[in-house]
């Protein structure tokens, strides 16, 4: 008899060689084990395997492949919407694999498949070093570097994934392997940009930076003043040294008590940016943005671990749609366009509108670097809602598809993967070439389509 569900085993265990929790439908706690960080997406998958180690994985795989179900993972679920439907899959769950070292002395971490961004950077900055986080601290690392990783240092470093220097990861055949420039290369090439289409990642090994302090902050104003400020924003991130990374957006703050009291319930636009450098250049940097004199201003010279707070995004389970696309470039009609669909009198829906800064070390192919080293585009767009309700929700992603339809006319009509919460065709993620060589590495890695992944790599068609 085939069964798509595990069953309890003569061991007593749902998966033969699992020493972790799997919990089915039906289980008294089945609602919180299926449960994503991204409260607005409901998962119902078959089961959810939370493997303690890498041999749990593999017998997990093992298990899915033998019972005729696919393999999703997760290690947070802040891109839970992109997986989509989870019916005849097996989640696994990297929660409980959390382990982190932080070698100094060789400006490596090796981080389990499961941590989270504030867990490497906070140890990794006791010893003067940080990691290529992105603007949330409670991101899981994983997910972050294999789908590409824009943070504060990304202009000056690149892409996040370019920073992995090992990846251990179980196969389709249940197999444990790791594989570096010299092991595999195309393996690791691959899984650079194509993220859970080959195996599920077990653990990363990562570069790390030297960074003691970094002079970073906001420029708030109020949303009349939006044109004027992200024209001059554009223009001045034509100026700016690879040093800087900053991101301007639109904000539609709730009147809620999280949010502090002089920004609350308020429309903003806003600019921020993290300088790696002194205080006194940074200072001569910012003028042509104080001299529209700003409401308030927060800038200041900041530890390297403030950075993972800078953007002040959600922490913990929250709900949340979102969607993003790259744009070639903003002139002024660019941003006319973009602040009349998401700023005053737009009726946007959206509590973020977000434009941000590439270029720079994002703008050029990496040595050595993977199927997603670099980003051809001048800025990424992300905006992002709140549902209370299914009206809500129709309306945000209504205006998500305005926002992208809006900017397609100065876009690439490139989709970044971390920005992309919808499944979208990974033609449109990777250059032709790029593309075909990924359909290659999925034929050989995973002929039988066992991986289940947000934005999948076709064997055929
Ligand atoms: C609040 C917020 C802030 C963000 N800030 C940034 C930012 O500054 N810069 C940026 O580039 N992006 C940012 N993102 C996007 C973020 O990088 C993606 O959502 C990323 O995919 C999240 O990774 P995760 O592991 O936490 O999420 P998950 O939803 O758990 O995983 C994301 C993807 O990675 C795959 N995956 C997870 N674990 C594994 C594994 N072990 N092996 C193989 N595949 C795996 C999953 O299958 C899924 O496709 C942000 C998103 C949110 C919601």
């Amino acid at each position: 008899m085939s069964s798509t569900v595990p069953q309890r085993t003569s061991s007593g265990r749902r998966v033969e060689g699992h020493s972790g929790r799997v919990a089915l439908p039906g289980d008294h706690d089945w609602d919180a084990a299926r449960r994503a960080w991204n409260l607005a997406v409901q998962q119902h998958p078959a089961a959810v395997a939370f493997p303690e180690g890498p041999e749990d994985v593999a017998a997990a795989v093992r298990h899915a492949r033998d019972a005729g179900l696919r393999v999703a993972v997760q290690s947070t679920g802040h891109m839970a919407a992109s997986l989509a439907d989870l019916s005849e899959k097996l989640l696994i769950k990297t929660e409980r694999l959390r382990g982190v070292e932080i070698r100094a002395d060789e400006q490596l971490a090796r981080v389990e498949a499961g941590a989270l961004w504030e867990e490497v950077v906070t140890p990794a900055t006791e010893h003067g070093l940080t990691a290529l986080h992105g603007s949330s601290p409670d991101v899981g690392v994983a997910g972050y570097v294999l789908g590409g990783g824009i943070g504060w240092l990304a202009r000056l470093y690149g892409l996040a994934t370019n920073s992995i220097t090992a990846i251990e990861l179980v196969t389709a055949d249940g197999e444990l392997v790791r594989t570096d420039a010299d092991h595999d290369p195309e393996l690791f090439w691959g899984l650079r940009g194509g993220v859970a289409n080959f195996g599920i990642v077990t653990a990363i090994e990562l570069e790390l930076f030297h960074l003691e302090h970094a002079y970073a902050g906001w420029l708030i104003w109020d949303w009349s003043r939006s044109r004027d400020v992200l024209e001059r924003w554009v223009e001045w991130t034509q100026t700016t040294s690879e040093t800087v990374t900053s991101a301007a957006r639109i904000l539609r703050l709730p009147p809620l008590d999280v949010v502090p009291e002089p920004l609350r319930g308020r429309d903003l636009v806003v600019v921020e940016a993290a300088y790696v450098g002194d205080e006194e250049s940074g200072r001569r940097l910012l003028r042509p943005l104080r001299e529209l004199r700003p409401e308030m201003d927060t800038f200041g010279v900041v530890p390297a671990r403030a950075l993972t707070r800078l953007h002040q995004d959600p922490e913990g389970p929250t709900q949340g749609i979102g969607n993003g696309t790259l744009v070639d470039g903003l002139p002024p009609d660019a941003v006319s366009a973009f602040v009349s669909v998401t700023g005053p009198g737009s009726g946007s829906p959206l509590v973020s509108s977000e434009l941000r800064q590439l270029g720079g070390a994002l703008g050029r192919p990496a040595p050595g670097g993977g199927a997603l080293s670099h980003l051809d585009a001048a800025f990424a767009a992300y905006s992002v809602g709140v549902p209370v309700e299914a009206m809500t929700a129709a309306a945000i992603a209504g205006h998500l598809d305005l926002v992208n339809r809006t900017l397609g006319e100065w876009g690439s009509g490139r989709a970044y993967t971390n920005f992309s919460e919808r499944r979208v065709d990974a033609r449109s993620i990777f250059p032709p070439d790029a593309f075909e060589r990924l359909r290659a590495l999925k034929r050989r890695m995973d002929p039988d389509g066992l991986f289940h992944a947000s934005q999948e790599i076709p064997t055929d068609g």
